[in-house]
């Protein structure tokens, strides 16, 4: 941590900052300018908040230097981490993976065609919600448990891995037979206690960006699987709210390369969130490959028109089909692969 001392700032003031670094386990050194007094603190004490110090008397600024997300920066592997699935999936490897699928199961006939749809269009994942957050507890909330069982059953049918969402700890134990991964959603992105118990099993996660989340609280999210041993973690930007109305959110492309540079972690693009209009979804998926992405998630639904929710985001069965010619073009461009 570097203290930068304001240049009327007093010995005592000076003295002041010292004795609390000390306290807190730095080793002070201390530069003393005609105009101003560095103070930098080496060491990595457990606890310190820089904003304590920023408010210190004489103090002009205070920064951090060392990150503080230690296991999901990218110094902690170099050479990225790879989430191997059962049938020999790989995220994070060369090959751009593809999840796709509705966004909430709604019956057998209609899971069963997406799954159909989208193995042919060569997705290795299905998505589709069992447990959905929905922004009005009148809107459909998920089929459940039995959602959870016709994501297995039609998945099983296809070749196809299951990834879906949990909102809460006590679904864990219930999901874990019936899925491939888990995805935590935008809205759980800081549900840090449905975090920490997630890195208390073996089975991948997939975490979601926060509508307003910044990039290291992101990041710090990650660490809360991290630290409990769980290290099949991929991360996926769906875009942040911002002042633009036009589209429902707005897609961070640059967060991908961004990530890609700070963590060893795999790094997805979900355009579907990202945009929520079905037609500007392509371009988007397309832009997330080239920016980096090592897979996407989208929406895609048998008959959109009248899905249960997000049909204006969903691609029709042709689009994700055309969309998939689209990647296998791009994908070379930045050394990769698709199925
Ligand atoms: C979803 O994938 O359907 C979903 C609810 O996504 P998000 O958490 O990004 O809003
Ligand atoms: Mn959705």
């Amino acid at each position: 941590m570097i203290v930068a001392m304001h240049g009327q700032a007093t010995e005592e003031n000076i003295q002041q900052v010292i004795e609390r670094m000390v306290e807190l386990g730095f080793n002070v050194h201390r530069t003393t300018g005609a105009a101003q007094t560095i103070l930098a603190g080496v060491g990595t004490p457990e606890h310190f908040e820089v904003a304590e110090f920023k408010v210190l008397s004489g103090v002009y600024d205070a920064y951090r230097i060392s990150s503080p997300y230690k296991l999901a920066g990218r110094n902690f592997r170099p050479e990225g981490t790879t989430v191997t699935f059962p049938n020999g999936v790989v995220v994070g490897g060369k090959e751009v993976v593809i999840m796709a699928g509705p966004c909430s199961v709604e019956s057998r006939e209609q899971i069963l065609t997406s799954a159909k749809q989208v193995a042919a269009a060569g997705g290795r994942f299905l998505r589709g919600g069992a447990f959905k957050p929905r922004s009005s507890p009148y809107s459909f909330q998920g089929m459940g448990l039995d959602g959870l069982k016709l994501l297995r059953e039609v998945s099983d049918e296809t070749g196809l891995l299951v990834i879906t969402e949990v909102m809460e700890i006590s679904q864990i134990e219930l999901m874990l037979p019936y899925i491939d991964c888990f995805q935590v959603g935008a809205r759980n992105m800081q549900n840090f206690n449905l975090l920490r118990e997630l890195g208390h099993v073996r089975k991948p996660v997939l975490m979601k960006r926060g509508i307003s989340a910044t990039i290291e609280e992101v990041l710090l999210s990650a660490e809360y699987i991290l630290s409990g041993g769980n290290y099949n973690l991929m991360l996926c930007e769906r875009g942040i709210r911002t002042y633009e109305t036009y589209t429902r959110n707005t897609m961070d492309i640059s967060a991908i390369p961004v990530l890609k540079k700070l963590t060893h972690l795999p790094v997805l693009g979900d355009p579907s969130h990202g945009v929520g209009i079905r037609d500007l979804v392509p371009p988007m998926a397309l832009a997330s490959v080239a920016a980096g992405a090592d897979g996407l998630l989208m929406e895609m639904h048998p008959n959109p028109d009248k899905a249960m929710s997000d049909g204006a985001q969903s691609l029709y069965p042709e689009q994700l089909q055309k969309l998939m010619e689209q990647l296998r073009l791009l994908a070379p461009v930045v050394n990769r692969t698709i199925a």
